[in-house]
Order: structure tokens, then C-alpha cells, then sequence
């Protein structure tokens, strides 16, 4: 099979022929027709974070497909199902956050495209208690950024405790971002967007965003939000650059949350006198359990929640994480492994015969 592989940190992935991936007794092979490009992919190539995934490895964990081999344990999926891959590959089970409904924090879990081989590949296995059942109304392209992006911020959004007809700020309208606008209106929520770039909010404010706020340089945002709003309820921050997780923290109103997801390399200074006085709370928040995984699918069919996306192939990763990096993604990008594999059998049809 085709896969995009990361052979050093920081260098170019390289477009190879891997085996198929064996599965075990409790795993199924998916055969992968669309697989989301997040800005965590990009920090795996890169080795940004403390523990790093071990070398070479296949990035992606937006995958959606179809099953095409089971385990001989799997009960729960035939073949033909139509599955997503998220980050949570699986966890142990047994410990106190599995046992509690919160398997995402388990210390033993391992993350799709991270410790195990993802999705930016025609094939991979995944454990069957942990894929996403995909709803019979959702297409794949729509599928894939809401398995990471969608499920994330929903979760984020959640954390907030803001309640509908409240105010919450969306720092970063990046592929997560713009979902998060999504969820946030769905949920009935006023919504304030922030980012640097002018075309992020151009999108922000097509996805429903009641106020934009273009952030830089000499502007600080908070001072904007707490000008306007007299500070918001709850802020999710989705950016990739530390400055911009002081920054929120500014923008709360008293006895506000400030929710984090993004997860640039780095540190932030916090303000004591503020945070003690004015009761706020600062929490970290990281993708979803299978319960929030079920509810923002059905929330995104209910809500025709969708990812705005830009389609490529496989063979533009490195196109794309450079633009990731750069900033110029606007919206999702979705690798359309399917119809680039049927482009590859037919051209090696036409060189056999
Ligand atoms: P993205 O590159 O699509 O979006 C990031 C956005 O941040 C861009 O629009 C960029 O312009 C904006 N930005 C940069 N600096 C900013 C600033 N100072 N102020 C406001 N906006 C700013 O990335 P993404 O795929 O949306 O991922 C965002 C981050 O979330 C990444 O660090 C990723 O690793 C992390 N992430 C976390 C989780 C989790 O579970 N916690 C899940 C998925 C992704
Ligand atoms: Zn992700
Ligand atoms: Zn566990």
C-alpha cells in the first residue's frame, strides 16, 4: 500500500510502499478513503512535543473508511462498515480513568499515527472498540476532520460550562477552530473568533461567528473582547503560538473558564492576582471520549455541522504541512487516499499491459 512516512523529524515525509498492516484478534483492517490533515500531524513529524513518537512512523488520525477484515474476537463490526480512526487508538481499560468514562486520559492509551501507525495511508488497523461508527448520512470527506477537529472542540466547548445565550471566544480558526464555531452555535452559544490571519476570520464569519476580532503584532484581542463584551464565559483556544494563550486568559469575565487544546511547543506566563480574584479557571482539554465521539456525530448530522475542506492527494503532504505551518490552511485539508489509489491501480494496469 501507498503511505506517507516520517523517517527523520523535521524533514520531509517520504511517499513509500508499506506492507499491508497484520491485524490482531481484536483489530480491523479499514481500508482508508479519506484522512484529515491536523496541525497535530505536523508536530509529530516534527518532534515537538516531550515524548516523541519512535521513527519511522505513518502520521494521520482523521481516517474514515470502510472495514475490510476483521479479528477473530470482533463482534462489534462486519465487513463493509463505515468507521472513523481517531487519536485514542485504544487504553488499557482497568485503570481509574477507563474505568470512569475517561479512557482519554489513561496512561496506557496509544495514539493513532502517533505510537501506532495512522492514516495518511490506503490501509490501517485499529482496535474495533475504539473506531468511530460513522453515521449512515455522513460522507467520508465530511467524516474525517470531525473525528479529530470535531470531537475535540465539541469536548473544549463542553469544558467551558458556557450555557447557551452566553458569550464564548474561539481563539485560533484553524482546522479545529472553525469547527469549534460550528459547535459553538449549535450549542447555542454567542461566539466571538480570533485569529491573525484576515482569511480565518472570512471563514469564521461564514460559519456563524457573531463577532471577529483580526489579532497582531501591536493588537492584543482581550482588549477588544473586554471593551466590547465586558469579558466572555468561556474561551477555547485552538492557535498554535503561546502569546495567544495569555491573551485568552484576558479575555474572561469573572468566574469564567478558559478551555486549552492547542498545543504549540512552549510555555505561558499566568497572572495570579487575576486568576485568584477573579475565580477563573484554566483547564486543558484533549480530544474525546467514545461517548463525546458518538455525541458530536450525531450532533453534526442533527446540526448539518460541516468541515470546510480543501481536498488533495496523499502525494502533497509535505505541501500541505509547510502551509500548515505557514498558516495558509484555511478551513480542513482531507487527503483523498481512495480515489489516488484507483489512479495508481489504473495507471499500473496501463504500464502491464
Ligand atoms: P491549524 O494550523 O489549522 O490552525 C491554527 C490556527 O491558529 C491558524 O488559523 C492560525 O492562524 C491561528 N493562530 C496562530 N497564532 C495565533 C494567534 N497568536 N492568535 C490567534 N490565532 C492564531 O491547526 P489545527 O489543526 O486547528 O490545530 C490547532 C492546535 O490544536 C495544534 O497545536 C494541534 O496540535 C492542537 N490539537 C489539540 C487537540 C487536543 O485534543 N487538545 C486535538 C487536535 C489538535
Ligand atoms: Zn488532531
Ligand atoms: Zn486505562
Amino acid at each position: 500500500m501507498q503511505a506517507a512516512v516520517v523517517r527523520e523529524f523535521g524533514k520531509p515525509l517520504t511517499i513509500e510502499e508499506m506492507p499491508i498492516p497484520a491485524i490482531g484478534r481484536g483489530d480491523v483492517l479499514i481500508k482508508i478513503e479519506a484522512s484529515g490533515v491536523c496541525h497535530t500531524d505536523l508536530h509529530a513529524a516534527n518532534g515537538d512535543w516531550p515524548f516523541k513518537p519512535t521513527l519511522p512512523f505513518i502520521p494521520g488520525h482523521e481516517g474514515a473508511g470502510t472495514v475490510v477484515a476483521l479479528g477473530s474476537d470482533v463482534k462489534s463490526l462486519k465487513e463493509g462498515d463505515r468507521v472513523g480512526v481517531p487519536w485514542l487508538f485504544d487504553a488499557c481499560g482497568e485503570c481509574e480513568y477507563c474505568q470512569t468514562g475517561w479512557e482519554t486520559l489513561c496512561e496506557k492509551q496509544r495514539n493513532t499515527g502517533y505510537s501506532i501507525n495512522g492514516c495518511f495511508a490506503e490501509y490501517v488497523a485499529a482496535n474495533a472498540e475504539y473506531v468511530a461508527h460513522l453515521p449512515d448520512k455522513m460522507d467520508f470527506m465530511t467524516a474525517a476532520p470531525t473525528l479529530c477537529a470535531g470531537v475535540t472542540t465539541y469536548k473544549g466547548l463542553k469544558e467551558t460550562q458556557v450555557k447557551a445565550g452566553e458569550w464564548v471566544a474561539i481563539v485560533g480558526v484553524g482546522g479545529l477552530g472553525h469547527m469549534a464555531i460550528e459547535y459553538a452555535k449549535a450549542m447555542g452559544f454567542h461566539v466571538a473568533a480570533i485569529d491573525i490571519g484576515q482569511d480565518k476570520l472570512d471563514l469564521a464569519k461564514k460559519v456563524g461567528a457573531d463577532m471577529t476580532i483580526l489579532a497582531g503584532a501591536e493588537s492584543d484581542p482581550s482588549d477588544v473582547v473586554q471593551q466590547k463584551l465586558h469579558g466572555v464565559q468561556g474561551v477555547l483556544v485552538t492557535a498554535v503560538s503561546p502569546p495567544a494563550f495569555r491573551q485568552s486568559v484576558n479575555m474572561l469575565k469573572r468566574g469564567g473558564t478558559c478551555v486549552l487544546v492547542g498545543l504549540p511547543p512552549g510555555e505561558f506566563p499566568l497572572p495570579i492576582f487575576d486568576i485568584v480574584l477573579k475565580r477563573l479557571a484554566i483547564r486543558g482539554s484533549i480530544v474525546g471520549t467514545r461517548q463525546d465521539m458518538r455525541e458530536a456525530l450525531a450532533m453534526a448530522v442533527d446540526y448539518n455541522i460541516k468541515p470546510s475542506i480543501e481536498v488533495q492527494p496523499l502525494t502533497a503532504i509535505n505541501d500541505v504541512f509547510a502551509r500548515l505551518e505557514k498558516g495558509t490552511v484555511t478551513g480542513r485539508v482531507v487527503l483523498d487516499i481512495a480515489s489516488g489509489a484507483e489512479v495508481r491501480s489504473k495507471a499500473a494496469k496501463a504500464a502491464i499491459n
